[in-house]
């Protein structure tokens, strides 16, 4: 079965995706969305920076932070490059205070908004492109484009295919969501702690539901042998902590599952655009966590992206041009900041984790 040729296919049903969808559904595109549903519970990564409220905005979905499973992120405390805990009380700053997100319940929601794409719930299993036209197979079936936008996060399916790929390190993330103790009667701080390790660093985050969710990041190598298999591996890594450990300790949260462990490397690339193609969030570029930018750079690169598209098949590039430029300055300007920040933390500077950062030297990859 085939459909006819349509003008545009969006690969990947994240929130760049989304935000592609959303974007030219406005122009009143011929989309074709190739998107599993995959919206797993316990999604990691749920801080949403103040700056995504004006792309939500434009989007027409800022009032999906509404709901009662988002919570203002009005406290922030961190002990980075001191073992004493700073507070950054998101009030007294001009930019406001960003959001802890119920993370699944926000990308559903977002895709929800974006339904009205013709969307084939299977992943893309072939792309080529061949007689000025994108050939496409997914769920069993063949489809034609003539533009392709990549939203297929880390894996960039697509567009490293025919760009290359860069990455600047290997870091890794255990994460976890953790239950109070029904038994405890302390009611936790709402606030988000960051707190440094000689082996890398923690972060957690009391969810609006009450959940805490729990992430270290390290590299690969210098994860704890059966970590993502023995739940009591995580609870001796916070023997090190000051912080993090006390804070579940007090609260009563519980540890009865081993984390689950992600991928949280800087990966992006260059360039994010070519003929009749372009890549869209984790796909252009996936930003180490710290930033807590992968969510707004997925609302910018997916509208941005699906403009640039749009001018592409009118015939004008220099937009697609325009915003492979604006993504590479964006890299640039991630691995500049980023290396200011760990380069604030010097107490560990003999261990591998931070030595490695301070080298700071991006290589050039072509492996996923
Ligand atoms: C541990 C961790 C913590 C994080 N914390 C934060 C945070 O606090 N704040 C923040 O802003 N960001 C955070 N991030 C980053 C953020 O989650 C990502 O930047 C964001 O999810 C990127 O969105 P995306 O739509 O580009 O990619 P994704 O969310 O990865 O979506 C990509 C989609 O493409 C689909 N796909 C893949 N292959 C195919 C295919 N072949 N065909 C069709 N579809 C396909 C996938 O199924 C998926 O649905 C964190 C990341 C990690 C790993």
């Amino acid at each position: 079965m085939s459909f006819d040729v349509a003008a545009i296919a969006v690969i990947g049903g994240g929130i760049a995706g989304s935000a592609a969808c959303l974007s030219l559904a406005r122009s009143g595109s011929d989309v074709l969305w190739i998107a599993p549903e995959d919206t797993p519970a316990g999604r990691p990564g749920e801080h949403l920076a103040p700056a995504a409220g004006p792309l939500l905005d434009d989007l027409g979905a800022r009032h999906l932070l509404d709901r009662s499973c988002h919570r203002p992120a009005q406290t922030m405390l961190s002990a980075w490059g001191q073992s004493r805990l700073a507070t950054r009380d998101a009030v007294v700053h001009l930019e406001g205070a960003g959001t802890v997100l119920d993370r699944s319940v926000f990308d559903a929601d977002l895709a929800a908004l974006a339904a009205g794409a013709r969307r084939i719930a299977a992943p893309l299993e072939r792309a080529q492109w061949r007689d000025g036209l994108w050939q496409l197979q997914a769920g069993g079936q063949s489809f034609s484009a003539r533009f392709l936008i990549d939203a297929s996060g880390r894996a960039a399916t697509v567009a490293s295919l025919h760009s290359s790929r860069f990455r600047a390190d290997q870091l890794a993330a255990l994460y976890t969501f953790l239950d109070q103790d029904p038994q405890s009667d302390v009611a936790p701080t709402p606030a988000s702690l960051v707190e440094t390790v000689a082996e890398g660093w923690w972060y957690a985050a009391l969810l609006a539901d009450g959940r805490l969710v729990l992430n270290h990041f390290s590299d690969p190598n210098l994860l704890p042998r059966h970590a993502t298999r023995d739940a009591s591996v995580l609870t001796s890594m916070l023997g090190s902590t000051r912080h993090v450990g006390r804070w579940i300790a007090e609260a009563g949260f519980l540890i009865d599952a081993p984390p689950a462990l992600a991928s949280a490397a800087t990966t992006w690339i260059a360039p994010a655009a070519g003929k009749a193609w372009l890549a869209v969030g984790d796909a252009a570029a996936a930003f180490d966590p710290l930033s807590s930018h992968g969510m707004t750079t997925a609302l910018w690169t997916g509208a941005r992206g699906a403009t640039a598209a749009l001018a592409s098949l009118d015939g004008d590039d220099g937009p697609l041009a325009d915003y492979a430029a604006r993504v590479a300055d964006g890299v640039q300007a991630f691995l500049d900041a980023r290396q200011r920040i760990y380069a604030l933390e010097g107490r560990f500077a003999e261990a591998p984790f931070w030595l490695r950062r301070s080298a700071a030297a991006a290589q050039d990859s072509t492996q996923p």
